[in-house]
């Protein structure tokens, strides 16, 4: 006899959180099928559609010849960890951003994998200085490639993607982007900005659900990852090879109804207005409920210039009542699910503002908030 409990009555939470994240229920409604992995409706009529619609998002016409796109089973981190061992050769060196999070595991990565690897150490409430970088690559000119979080998701700060970009073309260092949730979400180019190899997952800005992540590279980069991978499953160029001439056939097996998903929210995503259509609603998620916080007596970490459109960090309120799993489940009982902080220097939490979320919402959690605001007088 099993002990796994029966699933609980659906509940629709809204998720405010960089991801999983709230999808529409025409995204979930696409799973509901089951394909075959050697089918060509399913690698010819959604695999390489979606390869193909990756590359048009990412870049404009003039570069997108230059560019293929390549998915891979997992979360972020796994293709994060699959470019990082695919692209290195023995005598290259990558320079790591690490102002957070997700630097730090690009980091504990590259020690992982043995890489040669520098780091710029930002601190987790700093941006990286242009001036730094170039000071790194001027005395180490062994360094080949720069690795950076363009969103680091820990404070939601946006770093410095154009002034980065550049230094990398006049450098010729090769950028390794980790845009995972900032792509889709956030309009930038990468055939204008010259990056490398541009990193990002299903269950982010797109609006999918989690299963696989992505990888939106140059053609020559791919290419020249091969026999360089480090891990058989994480062989980059393996699974680009094999979806390249097997028409969209990934090399193991297909996160088949995650793939279905993705495909509906990336129609769902051109029938918004695109990226920038999306970036505008996040802006207004983000400025709302700044506001609205603002005004409830919650200060952001992180300067409004340095803020992304994705998720805020604020303050936890230092009234000594105050607990964070008190005020979760007070949320989460009037139907909304926020997040813990990551900043080990600074006591937060963390609002995200991507998903199937509109600005009706996000004043609907500011009333929830209230509410759940137990520690203050007014809610004694
Ligand atoms: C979500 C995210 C990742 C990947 O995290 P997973 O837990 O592996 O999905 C990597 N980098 C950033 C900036 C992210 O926001």
């Amino acid at each position: 006899m099993t002990h796994i409990p029966p699933t609980q009555e659906a509940v629709d939470y809204l998720l405010l959180t960089p991801g999983p994240l709230s999808t529409t229920a025409s995204v979930r409604a696409a799973m509901l099928q089951d394909s075959c992995t050697w089918d060509a409706d399913y690698n010819l009529g959604v695999v390489e559609p979606i390869r193909r619609e990756l590359v048009r998002l990412a870049t404009s016409p003039e570069f997108a010849n230059d560019y293929s796109a390549v998915l891979l089973q997992g979360s972020g981190s796994y293709v994060v960890e699959s470019v990082l061992g695919s692209a290195l050769g023995a005598d290259d060196c990558v320079l790591i951003v690490n102002n957070g999070a997700y630097g730090a595991r690009m980091v504990e990565m590259a020690q992982c994998l043995g890489l040669n690897h520098r780091v710029l150490d930002c601190g987790e409430t700093a941006r990286p200085e242009v001036q730094d970088l170039e000071e790194l690559l001027i005395r180490h000119p062994e360094i080949s490639h720069l690795a950076m979080v363009h969103c680091e998701t820990t404070t939601g700060m946006l770093n410095p993607l154009e002034q980065v970009a550049s230094l990398c073309q006049r450098h010729g260092i090769r950028l390794i982007l980790d845009a995972m949730s900032s792509f889709g979400g956030i309009p930038f180019d990468i055939g204008q900005l010259g990056v490398e190899f541009l990193i990002s997952s299903a269950n982010k800005c797109i609006q999918g659900v989690p299963g696989f992540g992505f990888v939106i590279a140059r053609r020559a980069a791919l290419a020249a990852c091969a026999g360089k991978a480090r891990s058989v499953s994480l062989d980059l160029h393996a699974q680009w090879q094999t979806m390249e001439q097997q028409g969209g056939k990934w090399r193991f097996t297909s996160p088949t109804h995650t793939v279905l998903a993705f495909a509906q929210a990336l129609r769902e995503l051109d029938e918004e207005g695109g990226v920038s259509a999306r970036y505008q609603r996040y802006q207004e998620n983000q400025h709302t409920l700044v506001a609205g916080m603002q005004a409830l007596g919650f200060e952001p970490l992180l300067p409004k210039e340095w803020q992304s459109p994705i998720i805020t960090a604020f303050y936890s309120p230092t009234h000594p009542d105050y607990r964070f799993v008190d005020f979760y489940q007070r949320l989460k009982a009037q139907g909304f699910v926020i997040y813990p902080g990551k900043v080990s220097k600074a006591d937060c939490f963390r609002i995200g503002n991507i998903g199937n979320v509109t600005p009706q919402q996000i004043q609907q959690l500011l009333a929830a908030i209230q509410q759940a605001s137990y520690w203050l007088e007014a809610n004694a």
